[in-house]
């Protein structure tokens, strides 16, 4: 396809990305290459998506193979691939019950959907209000897009649904404030991604779930991000002894595939009733082996150690780099969720950084202006950790000498 270029791009796709100049051909592992046959070190991860990195070969194994058998049969019948990772979440998870989908914003509208009907079914039309929180990010569809907690996502598109307030995250006063028998649900991301890599406090999360049982009200984890062992547990909650009655979960899950899935309680799985909610592609033959198949490598103690291990690699040496330079106020997160937070005088410059990066061929992400965020594979190697931090150190440099200009 030697004849797509760059320009191409502006050309022919709608104004809503603005990818680099280059255009990349190939992955393997954490490293990319572009048309021009340059290699990057991926720090990126997709977005938080490609866990076990680039074009893996147990997984493009498992797609070949099942890629010869059986793509899509419909959801008037089902198959075996959709019947195996859905056994596979609930044996491992708190999770009776899961349905599959084919993206983030799909499974939180799925999740949404679900409490409003459970709660409509089981105390009336009044109990319809939804608490999220500021900072959070839930999808693009109108519905999750409201529930999210940036108003500039959400503007600008006629009506919004209603029924939806927004509190700061981490304060739980505003939570006892706000909530009350009219509460459906309570929506959050157990750590906040898009919002800059904001861990809830583990008190908070605790004294939400209380809050929510006392007033009868679901509890929903955003682990879109979060899941698939992103923060060195299966499932973030898990860090918190704290389970949701409802979580949805994409990014991860299939490595790269796109898949979503919700996970709830048999209880409010149960008001999804034939008929109520559906879709076409959700839960098909090709995104399901591949999605069973990443759980079986990641669910096992051996590669959840290995995240941990890797996430220390991550502290260590971001926290050195920074010693050195000091253009960081705090590194945090989990796992491999990591956010590097840049210190007041930097502020607004995230996207610099990445920039910077670019560079010298590294791949990072932004987790708002002022959070610079590392979501690596899962099994990234050494070498290749070792290249990329090689490269963002340099990457430092230039961007706080292109600042004291
Ligand atoms: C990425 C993300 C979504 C949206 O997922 P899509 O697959 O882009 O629809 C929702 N919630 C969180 C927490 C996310 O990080």
């Amino acid at each position: 396809m030697s004849n797509i270029t760059r320009e191409m791009f502006d050309q022919y796709y709608f104004p809503i990305f603005t990818p680099p100049q280059f255009v990349m051909v190939r992955g393997k592992g954490s490293r990319l290459w572009d048309q021009e046959d340059r290699e990057y070190i991926d720090f990126s991860g997709g977005i938080a998506v490609n866990s076990l990195g680039h074009c893996n070969e147990q997984l493009v194994e498992t797609l070949r193979e099942q890629a010869g058998k059986l793509w899509h049969v419909s959801n008037l019948m089902t198959n075996e691939p959709v019947i195996s990772v859905a056994k596979q979440l609930v044996e491992e998870t708190f999770a009776d019950k899961v349905f599959f989908c084919n993206s983030g914003a799909e499974a939180n509208e799925a999740a949404l959907k679900l409490a409003r009907r459970y709660a409509l079914e089981k105390y009336g039309a009044e109990k319809d209000e939804i608490i999220s929180f500021v900072q959070s990010f839930h999808g693009r569809t109108l519905f999750t897009v409201t529930v999210g907690g940036q108003h500039h996502y959400s503007d600008g598109f006629g009506p919004n649904p209603t029924a939806i307030t927004h509190i700061p995250f981490n304060d739980i006063e505003a939570l006892k404030k706000t909530i009350s028998e009219k509460t459906c649900a309570v929506m959050l991301e157990p750590i906040q991604g898009e919002g800059g890599i904001i861990p809830a406090d583990p008190e908070f999360l605790k004294q939400v779930r209380e809050l929510c049982d006392q007033n009868h009200a679901l509890l929903i984890f955003d682990e879109v991000q979060t899941g698939n062992a992103r923060t060195g547990k299966l499932y973030a909650y898990m860090h918190y002894g704290v389970a949701p009655d409802i979580l949805s979960t994409a990014k991860g899950l299939a490595g790269g595939f796109p898949i979503g899935a919700i996970m709830a309680t048999k209880e409010v799985a149960a008001v999804f009733t034939p008929g109520v909610h559906g879709t076409t592609f959700g839960g098909n033959p090709l995104a399901c082996s591949v999605a069973d198949k990443v759980l079986q490598i990641i669910k096992t103690p051996e590669f959840i150690e290995g995240v941990n291990e890797r996430s220390a690699w991550f502290f260590e040496r971001l926290n050195a780099i920074n010693d050195q330079y000091g253009c960081f106020s705090e590194i945090r997160g989990k796992g491999l969720l990591i956010g590097a937070v840049l210190k007041p005088e930097y502020a607004g410059e995230s996207g610099k950084m990445l920039k910077a990066a670019i560079d010298h061929n590294l791949l990072l992400l932004v987790a708002g202006k002022n959070v610079v965020r590392f979501a690596p594979a899962l099994n990234i190697s050494r070498e290749e950790f070792e290249l990329g931090m090689d490269k963002f150190e340099l990457a430092v440099k230039d961007f706080i000498a292109a600042h004291a200009k």
